[in-house]
C-alpha cells in the first residue's frame, strides 16, 4: 500500500460540496486534548458562531460529533417519547427518513405526503393537525435535497404552534445557503450538516433547541434510548456552565475545520452568503435553460443551492456523469428515489457556489452532451449566464 492522494474534483452534487482551502488547512493543525483549556475556548467560539449561522440565542446549540443523519436522530431520539404522535410532512427522501426515526423511537408517525419536487403544502398540514388534535410535534424538511424544493418553514412552524405542536426542522441543506431564522421563526428543534452550504468536511451536525424543546426533553418519562445522543449527557461536555466532563472524544481536528468555515461565513456575512447562492443559481439556471434543460421544481419553490433538471431525450445520464468526472473532474448528482434516472441534481453549495464553477459546469455539460449528439442548443449557455450576472 501507498499513501492515498485523491484527484482534486469540483464538487457540484448534493453534498459534500467543495471545501474551502482555509478549512482544509485548519484540519492539519496540531491535535490537542479535547479537554485542553485552549480547545474549550475554541468550542465556545464554535457554539457562538453556530448561533449566528442559525440566527438564534438558544443556549443548547452545538455540533453533534457525527454527520447530518446523526443530528436528525439526535432531534428525534430526544424529542419523541414512546406513544407520541408526530406529524411528518414528506416531499422527498429525507421526509421518509424522518418517519423511520419516529417509529424507531416508539412514536406514531402521521404522514402528510406531498408530490416529489413540490414544497410542503400548508393546507394539507392544517387538515392533518385538525384530524389529529393529539399530535405533539410537526416535523418537516426545510430544503429537500432529493428534489431541490424549499418549503415555507416560517409559515409551517407558525401553523404547528397554533395547534400546540412543537417543531423539528431539517436544515441540512439550507443552513448558510437560504434564509433561515431560528428565533424569529420560533423553530423548536433544528439540525443541519457541515458538508453542504457551510463547505466544511462531512461528519458534523450542528443542532439547536429552544426552551420549549428543552422542557419537552427534561419532562420525559422514559430515558432517551440512545446513550450517545442523549442531550442530558452530551451537555455535560458541551454545556455552558459545566466543568466539561468526558462524554466522548470530540473529533478535534474536524472541529478546527468547522470553526474555520464559520469564521469564513462571518467574514462574508450570512445574508451575503444567501445572496451569493441566489445569484449563482440564477446564472446556472439561465445557462441550463438556454441549453434546453428544464427545471423539475416550480420557480417559486426552487432551492438555489440544488438545481434539479431533466435529461435530454435518449441520453444515457450515467454516462454523462461518468464523463464529466473522468474528463473534467466535475461531480454532479444523480436523481434519488422516485427521480432516479430521470434528473440530474446540480449543487451550488457553499464554496462551490462560485462563478467559475457555473461556467465550468455549463461548458463541460455542453461539450459532453454535444459529443454524444444530444438534442441541445449549442453556443448560447455561457452568454445566458453572463447576462444573468450583469
Ligand atoms: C445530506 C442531508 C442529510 C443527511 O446528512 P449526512 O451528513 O449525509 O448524514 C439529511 N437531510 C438533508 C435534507 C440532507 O440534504
Amino acid at each position: 500500500m501507498k499513501s492515498f492522494h485523491p484527484t482534486v474534483r469540483t464538487l457540484m452534487g448534493p453534498g459534500p460540496s467543495d471545501v474551502y482551502p482555509r478549512v482544509l488547512d485548519a484540519l492539519a493543525r496540531p491535535t490537542i486534548g479535547h479537554l485542553d483549556p485552549q480547545f474549550i475556548v475554541m468550542m465556545n467560539e464554535v457554539k457562538e458562531m453556530l448561533q449566528y449561522a442559525f440566527q438564534t440565542t438558544n443556549e443548547l446549540t452545538f455540533p453533534v460529533s457525527a454527520p447530518g443523519s446523526a443530528g436528525m436522530e439526535c432531534c428525534f431520539a430526544n424529542m419523541v417519547e414512546p406513544g407520541d404522535k408526530i406529524i411528518v410532512c414528506s416531499n422527498g427522501v429525507f421526509g421518509i427518513r424522518m418517519k423511520e426515526n419516529v417509529t424507531r423511537c416508539g412514536g406514531i408517525a402521521v404522514m402528510v405526503e406531498d408530490t416529489w419536487g413540490e414544497a410542503v403544502d400548508i393546507n394539507k398540514l392544517e387538515q392533518a393537525l385538525k384530524d389529529n388534535d393529539d399530535a405533539v410535534i410537526v416535523a418537516f424538511v426545510h430544503a429537500e435535497t432529493s428534489t431541490g424544493a424549499i418549503s415555507d418553514a416560517k409559515a409551517l412552524v407558525a401553523l404547528a404552534h397554533e395547534h400546540d405542536c412543537l417543531t423539528i426542522v431539517d436544515a441540512v441543506t439550507s443552513l448558510g445557503g437560504s434564509e433561515l431564522r431560528v428565533d424569529d421563526w420560533n423553530i423548536d428543534a433544528i439540525y443541519s450538516g457541515t458538508q453542504k452550504c457551510l463547505s466544511c468536511v462531512p461528519g458534523l451536525s450542528p443542532v439547536s433547541f429552544n426552551k420549549a424543546a428543552q422542557d419537552k426533553i427534561s419532562n420525559r418519562e422514559s430515558a432517551v434510548q440512545s446513550w450517545f445522543l442523549d442531550l442530558n449527557l452530551v451537555m455535560g461536555y458541551w454545556g455552558q456552565n459545566t466543568t466539561r466532563s468526558y462524554h466522548h472524544t470530540a473529533p478535534v481536528n474536524s472541529l478546527y475545520a468547522l470553526h474555520e468555515s464559520l469564521v469564513l461565513l462571518q467574514e462574508e456575512g450570512l445574508e451575503n452568503s444567501w445572496k451569493r447562492h441566489d445569484e449563482n443559481h440564477q446564472a446556472l439556471k439561465a445557462g441550463l435553460e438556454a441549453l434546453g434543460l428544464s427545471y423539475v421544481v416550480h420557480e417559486d419553490d426552487r432551492l438555489p443551492q440544488l438545481n434539479t433538471v431533466t435529461i435530454p431525450e435518449g441520453v444515457d445520464e450515467a454516462e454523462v456523469r461518468k464523463r464529466l468526472l473522468n474528463e473534467f473532474n466535475l461531480e454532479i448528482g444523480a436523481g434519488l428515489g422516485a427521480l432516479a434516472g430521470k434528473v440530474w441534481r446540480i449543487g451550488l453549495m457553499g464554496y462551490a457556489s462560485r462563478k467559475e464553477n457555473v461556467i465550468l459546469c455549463l461548458s463541460a455539460l455542453e461539450a459532453v452532451l454535444g459529443d454524444m449528439n444530444a438534442n441541445i442548443n449549442k453556443g448560447v449557455a455561457l452568454d445566458a449566464a453572463m447576462v444573468a450576472w450583469s
